[in-house]
């Protein structure tokens, strides 16, 4: 019977991607309930420094396969090694990074195992089956991005396999008692790709810059007043902050998708969130609420993110914004 949470370590230069450590973190919260092993799966060409970080998290099993390269972008010949590794392991669960690389390798290995595939979740909650035995709620966003669904992995297709976008799960930290083992599966070996890789550039998009952001300004569709924004922009440069903002802010395109904080959009930690003009629904707020320090200004007193924050100032963002700068 399958059994076993297994964590997919995408990595890149021998080192964990941070997003895996998170998977960690949900993997235990699993294991809290269902009691089952941790694994993870490394394919790359040097695993054992990733294998050290991954025991250092406290997870039970690691399974290796060694390429000639550095190889996840080849997606193709990737999820044929990472089948058969999970056809030997046969887990009751699966959690893979909502990155570019996890949602490809994964969506074929879903085919490939005939198990299919949860796309983009934003939580994962352990449901008892009147057998006792366990199941996960796998929770996320549909229908763009307008209501939230659960969505449960029908009996007999296993394993239960689904991506978890970065950020929802705080990174997991060392652990004392590390103690994984570590098992090369050396007799599989990867096929050879049709992908080529010519050459790699750094992603255009700036939302690495906001997930790792010390400081985080939000504006709301109070932004959206004339000339808060750049008031808003002029504030972020000044204290050195990255800036998030709302679905009207994004709606309107004045920051792109991959700005919006919330539940369909980003889950950031920050040590101190700023926000403006924002009303404080909860589909916001989810994103924000580990962050250390939550400040707001908004126009009405009774607005709900008073509710949320640490400090509220009752104020016009524009008054506000204008005095700092001009000092
Ligand atoms: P509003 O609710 O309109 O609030 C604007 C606030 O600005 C008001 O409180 C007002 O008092 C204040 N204000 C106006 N002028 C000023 C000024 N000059 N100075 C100071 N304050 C001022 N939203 C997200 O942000 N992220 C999500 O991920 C997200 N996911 C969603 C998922 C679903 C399934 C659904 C149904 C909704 C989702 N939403 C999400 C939308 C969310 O419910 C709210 O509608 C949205 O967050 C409201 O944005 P806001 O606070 O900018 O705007």
């Amino acid at each position: 019977m399958a059994s076993g949470i297994c964590v997919f370590a995408e990595n890149y230069k021998g080192k964990l991607e941070p997003v895996a450590a998170e998977l960690i973190t949900a993997a235990h919260l699993i294991q809290e309930t269902t009691g089952e092993k941790i694994s993870a799966i490394v394919v790359a060409r040097e695993c054992d420094g990733i294998a050290e970080e991954l025991n250092q998290l406290g997870v039970d099993e690691i399974y290796a396969v060694k390429t000639a390269e550095d190889c996840l972008l080849q997606d193709d010949a990737v999820s044929e090694v990472v089948a058969e590794m999970l056809r030997r392991i046969a887990p009751s669960s699966v959690l893979v990074p909502a990155t570019p690389t996890g949602r490809s390798i994964f969506s074929r290995v879903g085919m490939k195992l005939g198990c299919g595939m949860t796309a983009d979740c934003t939580e994962l909650l352990v449901g008892t089956r009147e057998d006792g035995s366990y199941f996960i709620k796998q929770n996320k966003p549909s229908y763009g991005e307008n209501v939230f669904v659960t969505i449960i992995t029908r009996e007999g297709f296993a394993p239960q396999m689904m991506t978890v976008r970065p950020g929802v799960y705080g990174a997991q930290e060392p652990v004392a008692d590390a103690h994984a083992t570590l098992t090369y599966m050396e007799d599989i070996q990867m096929p050879e790709s049709k992908v080529e890789v010519l050459e790699v550039l750094p992603a255009e998009n700036e939302t690495d810059s906001i997930l790792g952001a010390e400081v985080v300004v939000v504006g709301g569709r109070g932004a959206l007043e004339e000339g808060n924004f750049e008031l808003l922009q002029k504030f972020a440069q000044k204290v050195g902050a990255a800036i998030g903002g709302t679905r009207p802010m994004v709606d309107s395109e004045m920051i792109p998708f991959n700005h919006q904080i919330g539940q369909t959009g980003l889950t950031i930690r920050p040590k101190v969130c700023i926000s403006f003009g924002v009303s404080g629904a909860i589909q916001h707020t989810e994103g924000i609420k580990d962050t250390k320090l939550y400040i707001a200004v908004n126009t009405d007193e009774n607005a709900a993110i008073f509710n949320t924050t640490d400090y509220g100032m009752v104020a016009d963002m524009k008054d506000i914004l204008e005095n700092f700068l001009a000092e």
